[in-house]
């Protein structure tokens, strides 16, 4: 690993003239060129340098398009298989010392109700979540504020994997906790690893410094580029090493944050050996108090960005939210591997069973508000089995342990096995009998598929799983590779 110090390196590693260029050259790339490209991504080795990302943006051609979107699916199947991720994100707090222009949470916004909920109410949220709608991993949510620090965050964990509540068969639980929080002091991340954080996730917004100045005013804390550029640089420094990185679509020109997104994570890959966990590409919505317009990314130029995300950082997991409506999310969800599910962002929505959206209370607008078990028909219907997976972290397989397995297409076996028996989990506490069919149909086929290959699949794996399987239908819970 190479040596680096935080506070006196903290340069600016995002190449801001190389992007531009690369952006302004207008030679669209040959057939072969691209092929070429994607067989480098189908090998899952390490980020695609700037230069093929930068070819790949400019492909145009009808078909060739529809070569990319195919060779994306297939990257996403080889290092994840056919399964789909759900979690639910839990906002905690909206109070906000930043004043980011496009945000519903900016301090000067005097339309919105300000609310940090307790423990106790953080309890609450979560005995929803894990007891009535049936999730297991969530992402905590807060805005940047003194009442909703480090220790804060640290307290919510822990009360949150104190949940236990009895369900149909057996009980459920949260098993994961990953945070989206403002970037922090290598001491408070120390907290918060100890409180047993999965993901920590920050977004930069726009990795472009220039517009990146004009949406974070100056005098607010978030207007440091380059603290919040290093904040995963820290996340290493104090043990986490499962990070999340993100930019804000719609702030500025799409192509230039895929170029951003691709050096961030190659900048990682460089100093620590690992690569970001997952990538997220939330698209700007309308927010409360905002009226920042941005520069709107087309459906067609989003299903493209992220094909072309999913190729460039081939080991990484790929998330879509519920800012999207549920045809975007169609269109591209044969790249992803994680989406949310029975979305509130109010704060205290779950528990105080909120189903309207109220502006005046959550960060922007949804555009997908189903609930998590129509969803998981759509997603059985589409061939896609839902997980709910928490094992990786949990085993220790995280850091650079995971991104070997990820590179090797081993990890993808887990994935197959542990999303069968938490599918079945669900499937048992909560479906409805519709989807309980639709479910068992699925996992009847998965089981089978496992059963009959004997290249993935060692006998050992297959008896633990038959084992675990049936012990799962009778009420044991947590059951996994
Ligand atoms: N306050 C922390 C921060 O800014 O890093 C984290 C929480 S913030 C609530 C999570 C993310 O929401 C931001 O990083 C931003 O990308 C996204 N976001 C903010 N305003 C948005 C909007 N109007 N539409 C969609 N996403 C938005
Ligand atoms: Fe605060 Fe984060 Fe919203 Fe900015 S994006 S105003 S930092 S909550």
């Amino acid at each position: 690993m190479e040596k680096y110090d935080l506070k006196e390196n903290m340069l600016d590693f995002i190449d801001r003239q190389k992007i531009l260029s690369l952006i302004k050259d207008e030679k669209t790339p040959t057939k072969e060129e691209v092929r070429d490209i994607i067989k480098k991504s189908i090998e899952v080795s390490e980020a695609l340098d700037l230069s093929d990302v930068a070819k790949l943006i400019k492909v145009n051609d009808k078909d060739m398009l529809e070569e990319i979107y195919q060779a994306a699916a297939d990257v996403k199947k080889k290092v994840y298989d056919n399964r789909v991720v759900t979690f639910a994100p839990l906002y905690a707090s909206n109070l906000c010392v930043n004043n980011c222009l496009y945000c519903g949470f900016r301090r000067d916004n005097k339309d919105i109700i300000r609310r940090t909920l307790s423990q106790k109410e953080i309890y609450e949220e979560a005995r929803v979540l894990a007891g009535d709608i049936g999730h297991k991993r969530l992402i905590f949510v807060v805005g940047e504020h003194p009442a909703s620090g480090a220790d804060y965050i640290a307290d919510s964990l822990k009360i949150i994997y104190s949940v236990k509540v009895k369900t149909k068969n057996g009980y459920g639980q949260i098993r994961r906790v990953n945070v989206n929080a403002a970037p922090m002091s290598v001491d408070d991340l120390k907290k918060i690893k100890a409180a047993g954080i999965g993901t920590f996730q920050v977004f930069q917004e726009t990795y472009d410094k220039e517009l990146y100045s004009r949406l974070h005013p100056k005098n607010t804390p978030k207007s440091d580029f380059n603290y919040r550029l290093y904040a995963l640089h820290r996340a290493f420094e104090a043990g986490i090493d499962d990070v999340a990185i993100g930019a804000l679509f719609g702030l500025g020109d799409w192509r230039f944050e895929v170029l951003g997104l691709v050096q961030h994570a190659k900048e990682l890959e460089r100093i620590f050996g690992i690569g970001p966990h997952t990538v997220s590409f939330p698209r700007l919505e309308r927010a409360s108090g905002s009226e920042l317009v941005g520069t709107a990314v087309s459906n067609d130029d989003f299903k493209k960005l992220v094909a072309i995300l999913r190729l460039s950082i081939p080991y990484s997991g790929i998330i879509v939210t519920c800012r999207e409506t549920p045809e975007v999310i169609r269109s591209i969800i044969p790249f992803c591997t994680q989406r949310d599910a029975s979305t509130k962002i109010g704060i205290g929505a779950y528990s105080e069973r909120k189903n309207s959206q109220e502006l005046n209370r959550q960060q922007f607008e949804l555009g997908d508000t189903r609930k998590l078990d129509e969803v998981i028909g759509e997603l059985a219907d589409m061939g896609y089995i839902t997980s709910f997976c928490t094992s990786g972290y949990r085993c220790g397989r995280t850091g650079d342990h995971i991104m070997k397995l990820l590179k090797s297409g081993v990890e993808s076996r887990f994935c197959k096995l542990n999303a069968i028996l938490t599918f079945r989990e669900w499937l048992d506490d909560f479906a409805s009998d519709e989807v309980k069919k639709k479910g068992e149909k699925l996992i009847e086929k998965e089981l089978d598929e496992v059963l009959k290959d004997n290249k993935r699949f060692t006998p050992e794996m297959k008896k633990t799983l038959t084992t675990y399987y049936e012990k799962i239908r009778s009420g044991e819970r947590d059951l996994s590779f």
